[in-house]
């Protein structure tokens, strides 16, 4: 398993730190591949700090990129603290780090996540996926069973969803950029919109299509 990979723009480097994910979105890339850009990303293994920092300098090291992304194949913020104790490392050349995260970390950790991520991480790019809750259970299918009681009750679909929509408006208050995401192909155009309306009115910066 790679825990860092380039794809697409040279300028970007991409850190892949977990599989975990709760969700098993019907448009996840990790169902009908093992990697991305020639790079193998599935995996179980999780780096600490010292083998990560080995997977970035293989790729010439920090300074040579604009961009580094905790990104996939799983969400990254079940490795919050190694976002936080790389975060001076991979910012000592001047890159921006952005995050891209399916908005649960709140309701991983069990508590408020967001100053800490925000401290170490200056963009990040929620998947919002869908406009309601209904939409996301259909079509990133959450396992609650992953998670485990959410101040003091069981984490259900509502504690879930409401989570990425507090999650994506208190972003604007700890990151400099905030984006939220869908995935084109799997809404009607008119999702889309809702999507986009539902994104923009909670603070998002800018709303991207994938
Ligand atoms: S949230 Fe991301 S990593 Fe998780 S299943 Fe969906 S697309 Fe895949």
């Amino acid at each position: 398993m790679e825990y860092a990979y380039r794809y697409g723009d040279p300028g970007r480097l991409y850190l892949n730190v977990t599989n975990r994910c709760a969700n098993r979105c019907s448009f996840c890339v990790r169902r009908d591949s093992d990697g991305l850009g020639g790079a193998l990303l599935r995996g179980a293994e999780e780096p600490d700090f010292s083998p990560l920092r080995e997977a970035v300098m293989r790729h010439g090291g920090p300074r040579r990129f604009r961009e580094i992304v905790w990104c996939g194949y799983g969400e990254p913020t079940y490795r919050l603290d190694l976002v936080g104790e790389a975060a001076d490392w991979l910012r000592s050349g001047g890159a921006k780090i952005r995050l891209n995260t399916n908005g649960h970390a709140c309701v991983i950790h069990g508590r408020d996540v967001l100053p800490q991520l925000g401290a170490a991480v200056d963009r990040v790019s929620v998947s919002l996926n869908a406009p309601d809750m209904a939409r996301y259970l259909q079509l990133c299918l959450p396992d609650l069973e992953q998670f485990g009681a959410h101040g003091g009750a069981p984490v259900t679909a509502e504690v879930l969803w409401d989570s990425v929509l507090d999650f994506l408006s208190r972003a604007p208050a700890h990151f400099e950029e905030v984006q939220a995401s869908v995935v084109g192909h799997v809404l009607a155009p008119g999702e889309i919109e809702e999507c986009r309306a539902l994104a923009l009115a909670l603070g998002a910066h800018r709303f991207r299509v994938r």
